[in-house]
């Protein structure tokens, strides 16, 4: 939980939580706590459990098992099942769902004369709530006049007006087009920020998740893979998934040879024989043993081409690595390279005097020990490189979108 935020006691806990359709099964073993005014973000690929898991929260699915309470009162247990409408929580969809028929100051009446607030007072509330979200002058408008993102911050205002203990905010910002969207995303967690309101998110993309959450959920499968901040997230991520599923990463095994005080060196003899990289202990409980399989992960815009930088390579580790693609996008190349027997992506900046290697060049790369991560190999019981390996043999490296 963030600890600038409100204890998890007032907040969101979910635990145990299996779920499904029929006999198939859509989330297992979810346990999450969200503390008040966190705003947390469920992020994975399509199909992962993320709705089913909100839906759940929400009421509108009934979980196979688990528990859920929201500020200390039990929502869901199998002995429980309050309904969504007595739940306090609210709902803001991919679809908007503003009421065509009303006004957009109507829109957001509308909760707030629900839960029987005198319709002078609505009124004032709504338009204030309208004016938070940047539409005051819009009052009057039905609501379909209004564009997609002005209709989305219409089912914001609503969501936000009866100052519910969660609001839920399942892709909110797809419809919109990019630009919007990059606005909407800023103005939401502003908004979040301001009223201290807390948000339960769903996502499949991973720069909504990382620029607008304090802590992010990443899920495959059904399955919570990690949760962290997305500085965490990004920097140390647990396992190849969460490795390539948020951001794009280049994720070599390896077997530690060797630890020191403030690095320890890994053997990596998939990117050629007797090849090691040094990786720096972040902290000096965070390291493993000698001998521990583990995966080596490093950025593409972590890996340097001294020859084209004009970078010392002294102090760094290097490998040599031949050029298979490049794609020059102005500020850098995004090129793909062959080491040993891995295919590694790598962001290279360059500047204007040195000329563009040609495809096919044997070039050497640096990746400082500061910018590599770990994670203990999940395939540890296999021989070391070939689970890394299609049934070719052919390298596949792991890599993120
Ligand atoms: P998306 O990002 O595409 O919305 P998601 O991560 O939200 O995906 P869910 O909608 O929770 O995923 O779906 C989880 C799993 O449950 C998927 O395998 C999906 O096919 C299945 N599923 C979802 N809704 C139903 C349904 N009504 N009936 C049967 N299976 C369903």
């Amino acid at each position: 939980m963030n600890e600038v935020n409100g204890s998890v006691d007032d907040g969101l806990v979910v635990k145990g939580l299996f779920a499904g359709y029929g006999r198939a099964r859509a989330v297992s073993d979810v346990n999450l706590e969200i503390g008040r005014s966190e705003f947390v973000t469920l992020l994975g690929p399509s199909g992962c459990g993320k709705t089913t898991t909100l839906r759940c929260v929400a009421g509108l699915h009934v979980p196979q098992s688990g528990e859920i309470t929201l500020g200390g009162a039990r929502l869901y247990s199998p002995a429980v099942n309050i309904p969504p409408h007595k739940r306090d929580i609210n709902m803001v969809f991919q679809s908007y769902a503003v009421w065509p028929h009303m006004t957009t100051l109507e829109n957001v009446m509308y909760g707030l004369k629900a839960k029987k607030m005198p319709r002078a007072q609505a009124r004032t509330k709504a338009q204030q709530m309208l004016d938070l979200v940047g539409l005051g002058e819009f009052a009057g408008r039905h609501a379909t006049d209004l564009s997609g993102g002005q209709q989305q911050r219409v089912a914001l205002a609503r969501a936000l007006a009866t100052e519910p203990s969660l609001v839920l905010m399942d892709e909110p910002l797809s419809n919109l087009d990019a630009q919007l969207r990059a606005r909407m995303r800023d103005e939401i967690r502003q908004i979040q920020r301001r009223t201290g309101i807390t948000v339960l998110y769903v996502t499949h993309d991973q720069s909504e998740a990382l620029s607008m959450s304090d802590r992010v959920v990443v899920m495959n499968q059904g399955v919570i893979q990690q949760v962290g901040d997305p500085w965490a997230l990004y920097h140390r991520p647990e396992n190849a998934f969460v490795a390539t599923f948020v951001g794009e990463a280049n994720v070599v095994p390896g077997t530690v040879a060797d630890v020191g005080a403030h690095a320890f060196t890994v053997e990596v003899t998939g990117l050629g024989p007797g090849t090691v990289l040094d990786i720096a202990r972040a902290t000096a409980a965070d390291c493993p043993a000698k001998g521990d399989a583990i995966s080596v992960v490093f950025r593409p815009e972590w890996v340097r081409v001294p020859e084209e930088t004009g970078t010392a390579s002294s102090g760094g580790n290097t490998f040599r690595a031949r050029l298979v693609s490049s794609e020059f996008l102005g500020d850098h190349f995004e090129r793909t390279y062959e080491a040993g027997r891995h295919r590694l992506r790598v962001q290279a900046v360059t500047g204007p005097t040195s000329r563009p290697p040609e495809i096919g060049a044997e070039q050497t790369l640096l990746v400082t020990p500061e910018n590599l991560t770990w994670f203990h190999r999940e395939d540890a019981g296999d021989p070391a490189p070939s689970a890394h390996e299609d049934a070719a043999g052919e390298p596949t490296t792991v890599l993120g979108s």
